[in-house]
């Protein structure tokens, strides 16, 4: 139907290892004519050496401006996907179709599309839209646990900024389990209404990065150093009990808040063991934030439940206390 309006010359159909597998037979009956590229999952696979491969791929079949590129996949295959699409011959249409939580939720709004470069995430980019992006539960159930898991951190993020009533909805959901449709879409209605505002991520949209700077720091620390991966949602999930606490320290959220959310945070997601992350390679993954200002550290934090307040500087000290709250705390 939709594919229908855009009445391509070609149809282009991007996916992974794992998508083509268990996704592609899910849609494959409904798709006229199309060319499959599958490349390798993962993220280590989202660089300009894979565009190469992706563009060539175009060049050979060839793709002209009336093309049509769809991308199926989580957040590497969308946003990359995206990329080639958006730059190859100054711009073809093209469809997101997220296949993980995360990308449902997460990756399928704001228009951030790109690769990581040397060890930089998302790089080399741009913003750009799809023409459409399609989403569906459905997708979700060859997803496995930890998968499932990172893109429920961001909906409780979006939970905790958006209000108490969506807070409140959020807490039912108890263990991890695949949302339904409806679920999905109101959290991305979260995002979206934060986008519309801001699109270029100047003011308001800042929201959305609550549990992003400590979760970040942890993130690229436990690579760079220790060699460990951890999904984003499970530093996002570290980043958001260690950013609650900040929010109590720095903005006065009340207590029975930070109880009931470092809770139901960390009984949710696995207990990660940060012992061993240095204060020195803590603080200089801090400094390298995106967010940052100068010298200082920026968080968006909440005042109250649905309240955030973006571009509160914070000292490296107490992100670093704000982690030992987490160390502390246990699942019952
Ligand atoms: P991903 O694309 O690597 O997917 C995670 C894993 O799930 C992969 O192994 C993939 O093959 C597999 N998979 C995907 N769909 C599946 C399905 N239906 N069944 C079984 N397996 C499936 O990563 P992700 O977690 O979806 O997203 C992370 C990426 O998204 C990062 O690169 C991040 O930078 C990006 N991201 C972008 C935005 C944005 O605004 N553009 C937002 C958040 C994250």
């Amino acid at each position: 139907m939709i594919i229908d309006q855009i009445k391509p010359t070609k149809i282009f159909l991007l996916m992974d290892t794992n998508t083509k597998e268990y996704c592609y037979p899910l849609v494959e009956e409904n798709l006229t004519d199309h060319t499959i590229l599958t490349i390798f999952r993962g993220e280590k696979e989202k660089t300009i050496q894979t565009c190469i491969q992706i563009w060539k791929a175009m060049s050979d079949l060839p793709l002209d401006r009336h093309s049509l590129v769809i991308n199926m996949g989580g957040g590497v295959i969308c946003d990359m996907g995206g990329f080639c699409a958006s730059v190859f011959k100054r711009g073809l249409a093209f469809i997101n179709c997220p296949t993980t939580l995360l990308s449902q939720v997460d990756a399928s709004i704001g228009g951030k599309l790109g690769i990581d470069f040397e060890n930089y995430k998302n790089h080399i980019g741009l913003f750009r839209e799809p023409n459409h992006v399609i989403i569906s539960s459905v997708f979700l159930n060859t997803l496995s646990q930890k998968e499932l898991l990172s893109g429920c951190a961001e909906m409780i993020k979006h939970a905790l900024i958006d209000s108490h009533v969506a807070w409140e909805k959020q807490k039912v959901m108890n263990t991890p389990i695949i949302p339904s449709d409806e679920q999905i879409s109101q959290s991305i209605q979260v995002k979206y209404r934060y986008v519309l505002q801001d699109p270029k991520e100047n003011g308001i949209r800042k929201a959305l990065n609550f549990g992003h700077t400590i979760g970040h720091a942890v993130e690229s620390n436990l690579i760079e150093t220790k060699n460990i991966s951890i999904t984003h949602g499970e530093a996002v999930a570290i980043g958001l009990i260690a950013e609650t606490w900040l929010s109590n320290q720095c903005l006065g959220l009340n207590k029975d808040n930070l109880n009931s959310i470092c809770e139901y945070l960390i009984n949710f997601f696995p207990k990660i063991d940060l012992h061993n992350i240095s204060k020195q390679q803590f603080f200089d993954a801090l400094k390298q934030d995106k967010k940052n200002k100068g010298n200082k550290i920026i968080a968006s934090l909440i005042r109250d439940i649905g309240d955030c307040v973006i571009d509160y500087p914070v000292s490296a000290e107490l992100c670093w206390d704000s982690l030992n709250y987490y160390k502390l705390l246990s699942a019952q």
